[in-house]
Parts: structure tokens; sequence; C-alpha cells
């Protein structure tokens, strides 16, 4: 044993060194992404201690300074873990014969009139019981975690009723425990059931008075969101669920403007909303109402690609107003892509954004809209150690290519979660 290092060695559970290219986001959350407000280091090191980042710094000195258990990135690219601030994760049941239906060109609110898309879904996920839910949704968590996702929001909605959105909620959180995850839970007010169809007032009654109080009393659920969209839930039905939400001490995010313009993004000029999501038909001057709240507007570009949709969110309009953009997977029977690895990869196609963009929209701004960007999203002293040790040498070659795993490494919680080989 060399006592150099028993003298001088600082304690480290893990330590990264020669890393090629680190790349984070130090002065997050970002309007603009560019390099200049990125943090691009060659030939870094990162220490690790009790599921926190100690030290980060040049490779030699993290690597001299620290004692502990040492990896060598063998000059790679290295980022913060991947963050998901928008999944539907906990269902039971999957849709493919709806699929070949869209492709033959039945739209999705077709689907879901005749009872089809998120009612099925329903059905399925209130008969099952929570072990074969957990089960399920663990295989699909660890699949998330080797492609480099080490937080997911988890949303209910599948369910519709107190004690099954309970369950949904029940599952989100008992992942938490048995994986090195961070998730944040989210009560989501998807559709009114169909047995309410005539009386939807009764059911948003139900629903603001019955399962929202009693979901925040059983800490199930840290935000309220809303389906706010035709053939979902009105501008003004969502304003209520949305205020009793935050009356309930929940925080609020919103499903807006994905298949038809109703006004759902202007709730942002009135509550305090920290993410809007989709924006596929958000008119383009909306995206100074969110940009000036410092709300997020997370795009998910392969929810748009699973409902075969021509439209875009205003992209150029929401970067010139300066708005915080995310990216989520929107993960969903409708939408079977649970890897933000791949929603990294195809925004530059989908949305044109760069891959510097992609990474930040991946990572701190994602942890913005989740309210968690002090704590996850970058690599910086006292943050959770979540970190991706990429097979690619340079964030550039995200995007680039794409359509297979580019993670060699997970660090999750500061321990190894995935390892190729
Ligand atoms: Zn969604």
């Amino acid at each position: 044993m060399d006592s150099r290092w028993v003298l001088r060695g600082l304690k480290a559970d893990i330590v990264i060194y020669n890393i090629g290219q680190l790349v984070t986001f130090m002065e997050g959350p970002l309007a603009r992404v560019s390099e200049d407000n990125a943090v691009i280091v060659r030939d870094a090191g990162v220490a690790i201690r009790d599921g926190k980042i100690v030290a980060v710094g040049r490779s030699s000195d993290i690597k001299s300074r620290f004692e502990g258990s040492k990896i060598n990135a063998d000059k790679r690219l290295v980022t913060p873990g991947l963050i998901d601030p928008h999944t539907h994760l906990v269902f039971y049941g999957s849709r493919e014969d709806e699929f070949e239906d869209k492709l033959r060109g039945v739209s999705y609110s077709e689907i879901l009139a005749r009872g089809g898309g998120i009612y099925r879904t329903v059905t399925a996920t209130r008969e099952a019981n929570v072990n074969d839910l957990l089960k399920r949704v663990l295989s699909v968590a660890r699949l998330m975690l080797s492609h480099g996702t080490t937080t997911i929001e988890v949303k209910s909605g599948y369910a519709l009723d107190l004690e099954g959105e309970a369950k949904m909620l029940y599952v989100a959180r008992k992942l938490e425990e048995l994986l090195p995850l961070k998730v944040i839970p989210t009560l989501l007010a998807h559709v009114p059931p169909l047995v309410y169809k005539e009386n939807i007032q009764e059911y948003v009654n139900y629903f603001t008075n019955a399962i929202i109080p009693e979901i925040a009393n059983r800490n199930l659920a840290l935000y309220i969101d809303v389906f706010c969209d035709k053939g979902a839930f009105s501008l003004n039905d969502s304003k209520i669920i949305l205020e009793a939400g935050l009356r309930a001490g929940l925080r609020a995010r919103i499903h807006a403007d994905q298949i038809e313009y109703i006004g759902c993004s202007k709730l942002v000029e009135k509550l305090n909303l920290d993410s809007l999501d989709h924006l596929e038909k958000m008119p383009e001057e909306n995206s100074r109402l969110i940009a000036e709240r410092g709300a997020v507007a997370t795009l998910l570009p392969t929810s748009i690609m699973s409902m075969l949709e021509q439209s875009r969110p205003p992209v150029r309009a929401l970067r010139e107003a300066k708005t915080i953009i995310a990216i989520g997977s929107d993960y969903n029977p409708n939408n079977m892509t649970p890897l933000q690895q791949t929603v990294i990869d195809i925004s530059p196609y989908i949305l044109g954004l760069t891959p510097l963009e992609a990474l930040a929209a991946a990572t701190i701004n994602a942890a913005k809209s989740l309210n968690i960007s002090h704590e996850v999203g970058a690599i910086k002293e006292n943050y959770t150690a979540d970190i991706i040790i990429w097979e690619i040498e340079n964030y550039k070659w995200l995007g680039y290519t794409w359509g297979y795993n580019k993670v060699l490494k997970v660090i999750a919680e500061g321990r190894i979660a995935y390892s190729r080989e």
C-alpha cells in the first residue's frame, strides 16, 4: 500500500478520470443554449461520495487527490444523467392495433371518441393488480436507466377514480425505492370517464373535491397536471382542476395545445405553471407569455411522430422569446418509446434543436421543469451523482448517430446502475 495516498487522499466512492469531453450547464436553466454558456471541459475528472458529486476538475488532479474505485472514461463524452420530465410510465396493456388504424388514417380523436385509446388503457389499468403493474413498470424503468435516464416524472391518469389513481402513484413511488431513479409523481386529470360524458361538471367536482385533496394528503403526488384539449378537459375545467391542485399544495404543469388550440397555453398568465407540455398547435405569440413567467416549454418529439402529425411546436418563436425549452418522451401506450436518449437523438430532426440544445433540454432544463434544477441535471459539486459515460467522444455525435444505445456506463445516485460488457 502506498502510504502517500492514505495521508493525502480524500475519500471517494467513485473517481471518474480521463474524460475526453465533459459537458454540463452550470448557469442553468438556459433560455439560449450555445457553447458560450455550456461548460465543456477536456481532460476532466469527477469524484463521487455518498451519492453526491464532491469534486469536478482536471483529470490528473482529481485522480491523485481522491481515493476510491477508479473508472477510466477512456477519453469519452461524459454528461449529466438524463431527465425525462413527461412520462405516463404506469399503465397496463398495449394498443398496437390502434397504430395500424392510425396508419390507415383514423385520427387519435376518433379512436378516443369510440372508446379506444386512453379509455382502453383505463380498463386494463383498473383491472391490473398492483404487483403486475409494478413488474411491467420496473422492466421499462430498467431499460430507461440502461439508456441514461436517471430522473423521471411519472403521471397517473389511467384509472380516473380515487383508488385507481392512488394505485398508479403508489407504483410510481415504489419504483423510486427499488431502483436508483429519482421519480417525480404527478396526479393527472387525463380525460373525463365515459359515464360522465353528459355531465363532465360532476366529474370535475369529484376530481377537485375528492381525488386531489386525498392524493395530496397521502403524499402520493408532487404535481397536478391536466390534459387541456379538445376531447379531454375544456379550458375552464382545466383551470378549475389546476387551481384545486395548487390549493392542495401541489405544483402545476399542463398538457396544452396538442390536438387543437383552445387557449390552454394562455393559462400561464393566470396560474403558476412550472411546465407547459406539447404546444404543437400553440400560436407563436404565446411563446413570450411562457418566457415572461419563467415557465418551461416541454416539447415531445416522439409524441409528434406517434400522432403521425405534421404540426410542430413553434421552436423558432420559443427561442426568440428566450423560453426555456425541455424535451421529454411522453412514453404512453400511444407512443411506446421510453428512451430519453432517443428523444435527444431525434430532436434535431423533428424540432430543429441542435445537439447541444437537445442535451440541455434533457438535463438542466428538464430539471427546471420539475423544479429540481438545484439538485439534478448538472455535473456540479453537491449535485446528485447522476452521470453518463458515453461511447461517443463529443456531444456533436448526439443525433448525428442514432438508433442504438450509445451509453457505456450510467452512474445513478452515486452507484453504477448500468455498465455495457
Ligand atoms: Zn402526456
